[in-house]
């Protein structure tokens, strides 16, 4: 019997735990493009400053070593005919029993009329190590794209004495999350911080003038040294595209993170999981989800049972000093019942969204005490008709929430991933 695993992220790291918690004897190998071991993407930012990869491992460098895996890095994955069961790396043949793909996801650039210069992104080591060695002579950068990652590198830029232009097509930063007040109360910490935000603006065109470049928007123009496109990720799928694999946005995968192929799994960004919340399959690409997606997939891969029923998003960060989590759904349905506190001078906001009995969505800012609770919750698909105000306050504690619903949720910790 032998594993193979394509991708080296926190998907592939999830899958080997999984496979070794089940079955120490059989081979494992793991083939990754990029010739390092795995890192975590969250910390990238750090890279821009003196840090060195060591600084971001994902795991120690002796993991491959300890959980017996062989390593194929610096070497992509080519083809895969999955009849015979057979991956093409760099004109090599290997075959394999059980499979994962674990590709992730790559960039999203844009295309801006005219733009002949080089377009910066920020979704891998590589990509990340060319912006900081670029950004040693350039003082005036602008990011295109107001979501996390574009508002986040904004903030090193900025802290690192760059000028920066965060460049958004929305009305507020973080659109996506659905909720207009978060997406205030951080435009105007953006602002405060001396970011330059530039909000609702359309890019009509960039062109390189000697060692700047001019972006021409719709209302103004902007003259910088350097352009980072942040406009979010999209599943890398493109070498299964021609396949018999169930691709939409990502590969397709059941609550065993199955694909439709026998013995071909899938985990993290590359896939669409089913989100219950929004009753349909979802590219959902957060570090959580790659890694229980990887686990998941690893115990099944293993011959064990494992299942994965509650995906949704979820977001955790600090921007400008400002904590922010936010889960499930936030914009609501007619008929949902939303629930919110503000307190504009301290710069917190709670707000609570519930469908049918059950909490749905939740996002805590500035003060985000309590959100595992909150989480928990939601996971459970817990009747909170009789303690939704409550839930509001801060300072609820699991010991004020009814006997039920404690139960519930210590069930689900102690039952553990199956
Ligand atoms: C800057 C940044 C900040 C982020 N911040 C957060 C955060 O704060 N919180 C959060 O939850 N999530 C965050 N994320 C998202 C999170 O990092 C991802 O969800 C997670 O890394 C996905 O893991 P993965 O294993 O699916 O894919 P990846 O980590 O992308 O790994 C994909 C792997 O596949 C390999 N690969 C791809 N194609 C091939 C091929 N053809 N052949 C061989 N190998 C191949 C790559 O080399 C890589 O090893 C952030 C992402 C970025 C880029």
């Amino acid at each position: 019997m032998r594993y193979v695993i394509i991708g080296n992220g926190a998907a592939a790291i999830g899958a080997i735990e999984g496979i070794r918690n089940n079955d120490n004897e059989n081979e494992i190998i793991l083939i990754s493009k990029e010739n390092c071991v795995s890192y975590s993407k969250p910390q990238l930012y750090k890279m821009l400053k003196k840090d060195s990869l060591e600084n971001i491992y994902y795991r120690k460098d002796d993991f491959y070593n300890k959980y017996n895996v062989s390593t194929i890095l610096g070497k992509s994955l080519n083809s895969v005919d999955f009849n015979k069961k057979i991956l093409v790396v760099d004109k090599e043949t290997i075959k394999y029993d059980k499979l994962l793909i674990a590709t992730g996801a790559k960039s999203n650039v844009l295309d801006i009329k005219g733009f002949d210069g080089e377009l910066f992104s920020f979704t891998n080591i590589e990509e990340a190590l060319k912006l900081k060695e670029a950004l040693a002579n350039k003082d005036r950068i602008s990011i295109l794209g107001g979501g996390l990652i574009g508002v986040k590198l904004s903030e090193y830029l900025h802290n690192m004495g760059k000028e920066v232009f965060l460049i958004v097509g929305s009305k507020g930063v973080l659109s996506s999350l659905g909720d207009e007040k978060i997406s205030e109360i951080l435009n105007n910490e953006i602002i405060k911080s001396g970011v330059n935000l530039l909000l609702s603006r359309k890019i009509i065109s960039a062109k390189k003038e000697g060692p700047k470049i001019e972006i021409k928007l719709d209302k103004g123009s902007i003259t910088c040294d350097a352009v980072v496109s942040c406009k979010g990720v999209k599943p890398e799928v493109s070498l299964f595209q021609k396949t018999e694999l169930t691709i939409n946005r990502g590969i397709k995968v059941d609550d065993h993170m199955r694909t439709n192929i026998e013995d071909v799994f899938a985990a993290g960004d590359v896939t669409e999981m089913y989100n219950y919340l929004e009753d349909s399959y979802c590219n959902i690409p957060i570090l959580p989800n790659a890694y229980g997606g990887g686990y998941c997939a690893g115990i099944n891969m293993s011959g064990g049972d494992s299942k994965i029923d509650t995906v949704y998003p979820m977001n955790s960060l600090q921007i400008f000093d400002v904590e922010l989590i936010t889960m499930g759904l936030l914009s609501p349905n007619e008929n949902d019942e939303v629930l919110f506190s503000l307190d504009s001078e301290k710069k917190v906001y709670r707000k609570l969204v519930i469908r049918d009995g059950k909490l749905v969505g939740a996002a805590l800012l500035g003060d985000i005490d309590r959100a595992g609770i909150l989480n928990n919750i939601i996971r459970n698909k817990v009747d909170v008709s009789s303690i939704k105000e409550e839930l509001l306050n801060a300072k609820i504690n699991f010991y004020t929430l009814p006997r039920e619903m404690r139960e519930i949720i210590v069930k689900s910790y102690t039952e553990g991933i199956k």
